[in-house]
C-alpha cells in the first residue's frame, strides 16, 4: 500500500455559512482523497470537541484556523511517509498525537478530516469505491447481500432546529415497504411534495430549515403526525411509509422537568407520552426520547417500549465506545445513531458501530445538521451495513447529495443490492 505524501487542509464553508474542515490527503502513488467535516447544532455535552478560533471578527468566533493550522503543521508531519495499508494505524497515531480524551488539544474537526481523507485515498489507490473499501478494511460480511439503508426522513422540524411550539426537533417518515432503496426515496420524496401541498393549503409555511425540512408553526406532535400521516395516505403510501421521532429532550428538560408541548412531565410521565403516542401514530423509532444524563429516563423506556420501538441514543451515547458500553450494561436503549464527527475516527466510528451490531441493537449511520456536500456517511452505512441512515429531508443539496450517492451505489452494486426493513 502507498505511502501519505502530504496532507492539506483548508477553511471551506458548511450548510449554514459556517466555516468547517476540508482535508486533501495525497499519496505516494498520486492517489487522493478529500474529506469535509459536519457540525451539529443540538450537540452532547459528551461529544469530542470541535476546536473554533473564537475570534469575534472572524465568522463571529466561528473560523477553524487553528484546526487547519493544526492538519497542516503538527499532524502533517507526523503522518507523512506513513504506510497507509491500516486506517486503525493511523487513526492510533492520530489520538496518541492529540492524546486527551475529548480530542481537545488537535480539535475534533482536525482530526476526523484527515481520518476520513485517508480512508478515501486509500480507496482510491485500491481503485475501489469508498463503500467497498471500508467494507474490507471493516471485514463486513455480505453473506445475505449488500443492504441499501432504510433512511429516516426529516420532513418535520422543530425544537432547536425550528422556531414554533413544537418540543420534538425531528418528526421523520421512514420508508418500509419497499424492495429497492431507489423506489423507498421516491415514496419519500413523493410524501415530501405532497406534505407541501397540503401546508400550503392550510396556509402554513413550507420555508424549509437547515436539514432541508418545513418547520411550520404547528402546536403538538399530535398535529405534527396527522400532517405526516395525511401526506402519507394523499401520496398513496398508508402503511408502506412509517414515522420515527428525534426528540432531542435536552433541549426540553430544565431543573428535573420536561416541557414538552405545553406540558410539565416528570421522566415517568414523559415515557407515558410516548406510549400514547406510539399508540395512535405508527411509530417505529424514537431518538433520543430523554435527556443525555436521564439514564434512569432511558431505562425505564427500554423496560416498557423496548419491545415495540426502536430506541436510539444519540446525545445519551455520543458514538461513544464508553457510553454505548454503559447503555449496554444499563440496558437503556435498543439502538446508537452515529455520527463520525461526535468520536473524531472513522476507527472509533466502526468501533461504536461493530459494538452495537455484536450486541444485536441497530447502528444508525447519521448526518449533523451542518452538512456539507461529502458523503462518506452514505458509504459507511453500505460498507458497514448498519441498514438505517438518518441524512435529513428530501431538498439542499447537502441532505440529497447522501441520497444521490446512494442512487450511485445501488446501480453498482446491482442485482446484490438489497433493501430490507427492520421495521
Ligand atoms: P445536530 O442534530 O446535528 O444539530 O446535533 C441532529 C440530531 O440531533 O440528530
Ligand atoms: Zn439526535
Amino acid at each position: 500500500m502507498p505511502s501519505l505524501l502530504t496532507l492539506h487542509a483548508r477553511q471551506i464553508l458548511d450548510s449554514r455559512g459556517n466555516p468547517t474542515v476540508e482535508v486533501d490527503c495525497i499519496l505516494d502513488d498520486g492517489s487522493t482523497g478529500r474529506a469535509a467535516v459536519p457540525s451539529g447544532a443540538s450537540t452532547g455535552t459528551h461529544e469530542a470537541l470541535e476546536l473554533r478560533d473564537g475570534d469575534q471578527a472572524l465568522y463571529g468566533g466561528k473560523s477553524v484556523l487553528q484546526a487547519v493550522k493544526n492538519v497542516n503543521d503538527t499532524i502533517a508531519l507526523h503522518l507523512e511517509g506513513k504506510d497507509v495499508g491500516s486506517q486503525r494505524e493511523i487513526d492510533t497515531l492520530l489520538l496518541e498525537l492529540d492524546g486527551t480524551d475529548n480530542k481537545s488539544k488537535l480539535g475534533a474537526n482536525a482530526i476526523l478530516g484527515v481520518s476520513m481523507a485517508v480512508c478515501r485515498a486509500r480507496a482510491t489507490a485500491e481503485k475501489q469505491t469508498l463503500w467497498h473499501s471500508l467494507a474490507a478494511q471493516c471485514k463486513t460480511r455480505f453473506h445475505d447481500g449488500i443492504h441499501l439503508p432504510v433512511p429516516l426522513m426529516n420532513v418535520l422540524n422543530g425544537g432547536a432546529h425550528a422556531d414554533n411550539g413544537l418540543s420534538f426537533q425531528e418528526c421523520m417518515i421512514v420508508p418500509v415497504g419497499f424492495d429497492r432503496f431507489a423506489e423507498a426515496l421516491r415514496a419519500g420524496v413523493e410524501t415530501f411534495h405532497t406534505l407541501k401541498s397540503i401546508l400550503h393549503a392550510k396556509g402554513l409555511t413550507t420555508a424549509v430549515g437547515d436539514e432541508g425540512g418545513f418547520a411550520p408553526k404547528v402546536q403538538n406532535a399530535d398535529e405534527a403526525f396527522s400532517l405526516l400521516l395525511e401526506a402519507i395516505k394523499q401520496a398513496g403510501y398508508e402503511g408502506k411509509v412509517k414515522l420515527a421521532i428525534d426528540a432531542a429532550a435536552s433541549e426540553f428538560f430544565k431543573d428535573g422537568v420536561y416541557t414538552i408541548d405545553g406540558h410539565k412531565l416528570d421522566a415517568q410521565g414523559l415515557v407515558h407520552f410516548y406510549k400514547d403516542l406510539c399508540a395512535r401514530y405508527p411509530i417505529v423509532s424514537i431518538e433520543d426520547s430523554h435527556s443525555e444524563d436521564d439514564w434512569d429516563g432511558f431505562i425505564a423506556m427500554r423496560q416498557e417500549m423496548g419491545h415495540l420501538v426502536q430506541l436510539v441514543g444519540d446525545d445519551l451515547f455520543v458514538t461513544n465506545p464508553k457510553r454505548i458500553h454503559d447503555g449496554f450494561i444499563k440496558n437503556a436503549a435498543n439502538a446508537v445513531l452515529i455520527k463520525v464527527n461526535q468520536i473524531g475516527t472513522v476507527s472509533e466510528t466502526v468501533d461504536a458501530i461493530r459494538m452495537a451490531q455484536e450486541q444485536r441493537w441497530h447502528a444508525v449511520v447519521s448526518h449533523r445538521s451542518g452538512e456539507t456536500e461529502d458523503t462518506f456517511i452514505a458509504h459507511l452505512a453500505v460498507g458497514l451495513k448498519t441498514g438505517q441512515i438518518k441524512t435529513g429531508s428530501l431538498s439542499r443539496t447537502d441532505r440529497v447529495c447522501k441520497y444521490n450517492e446512494l442512487l450511485r451505489i445501488e446501480e453498482e452494486i446491482g442485482a446484490r443490492a438489497k433493501y430490507v426493513s427492520p421495521f
